[in-house]
């Protein structure tokens, strides 16, 4: 534990001093973000309204935070009061909700977090849904899910709402938690959470990253793979998020001095085929910035091609549709594969 410890100080002040933050300006009163985009729902691709709340952050970005994640640049680093989160939700359904059947509440933190939305906030935003909404996705750390804490936002609901509750669980494995994300939350807290969602008739939704910072190419599929299948069991649904170079992150320090390459869509297409064959949870993956540097990405010519399959096989759930070796660059990746590990290794 006092390895974790010493490496876990200097990345949470690394963390620190790349952000530099500050309270922003702005009103409080509207939503950072609103937009609408197609998800399955009941085995057929429905609208989702996404509404990203403004909220002062992160408690664990405001501290540091996860090395990949740029969020908390998003957020106030102020007080949100109750009244500031139901103006913000009462102006994003006014304007922007047309009979969505699914309405995705993020905050670009943890929406159970009592710090970052006030308990009365959490049950009163849900409450605000209007009739029509079939299905609303929160996102919590899982430490933060609680068995109390799931049942009031369960019980702010209409009954015949379905509640989905994502957590961003990363990886299963605890040193890749602590000295690659740097994270706060650890396995057995998702297995908990779930066991307490599951009881109340709650989803659940594991977001697993692919890539992020220290690991080699195979290294990181290994670890998406083998996390998605822990997880499987416990979840309704497993999300594929491959690491994207975002603002003021260790990422980027990092991408910036050419020490980081976002992952392969390759690795992304193989994670997707390896993970739908070892369980019947379902698997899906939306690359943000597929194709871009900043993005997970090959070689410029099959990117888009790639990208698209991976779009369509996650709203379709048919392994067919995943890409097969449609690009030379494909050698590259399996290369890639075999050698880097040894490469780093045979370097001064
Ligand atoms: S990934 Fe989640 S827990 Fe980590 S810093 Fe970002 S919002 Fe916070
Ligand atoms: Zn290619």
């Amino acid at each position: 534990m006092a390895d974790v410890e010493q490496v876990l100080q200097p990345l949470q002040q690394l963390m620190r001093d790349t952000r530099r933050l500050a309270p922003r300006e702005g009103s409080l009163d509207e939503p950072t973000k609103v937009w609408t985009e197609q998800e399955r729902f009941q085995d057929q691709v429905a609208d989702a309204l996404v509404i990203i709340l403004k909220t002062r952050g992160c408690t664990w970005a405001l501290q540091g935070g996860c090395t990949f994640c740029g969020y908390v640049n998003d957020s106030m680093v102020r007080k949100v009061s109750v009244e500031n989160f139901l103006a913000q939700m009462r102006l994003a359904l006014g304007q922007s909700w047309k009979g969505q059947p699914v309405v995705k509440i993020y905050t670009s933190g943890s929406f159970l977090d009592d710090t970052e939305v006030p308990r009365e906030a959490q049950a009163g935003v849900l409450a605000l849904l209007p009739e029509g909404v079939r299905k609303a996705t929160i996102e919590a750390q899982t430490h933060h899910a609680t068995r109390d804490k799931l049942a009031a936002v369960r019980g702010a609901l209409r009954p015949e709402v379905e509640l989905e509750v994502a957590f961003g669980v990363e990886s299963a494995h605890a040193p890749v938690l602590a000295w690659s994300v740097n994270k706060d939350d650890r396995f057995p807290d998702f297995i908990a959470a779930c066991g307490h969602a599951r009881g109340l008739g709650i989803k659940t939704k594991a977001y697993i990253m692919l890539k992020p910072p220290f690991l080699t190419e195979r290294e990181a599929l290994d670890d998406a793979v083998a996390t998605a299948l822990l997880c499987a069991p416990h979840c309704n649904l497993l999300s594929i998020n491959p690491c994207n170079v975002q603002n003021r992150t260790l990422v980027e320090r990092m991408f910036r001095r050419g020490l980081y390459r976002s992952p392969w869509l390759w690795s992304v297409a193989e994670a997707l085929t390896r993970i739908s064959a070892g369980t019947h949870t379902p698997v899906r993956s939306n690359p943000v910035g597929a194709g871009q540097q900043r993005g997970a990405h090959n070689c410029g010519t099959c990117d888009g091609h790639v990208a698209d399959a991976i779009e369509q096989f996650s709203l379709s759930r048919d392994p067919s549709l995943l890409p097969g070796a449609q690009c030379a660059c494909r050698e590259e990746w399996l290369d890639i594969l075999e050698l880097e590990g040894f490469l780093q290794g045979a370097q001064p």
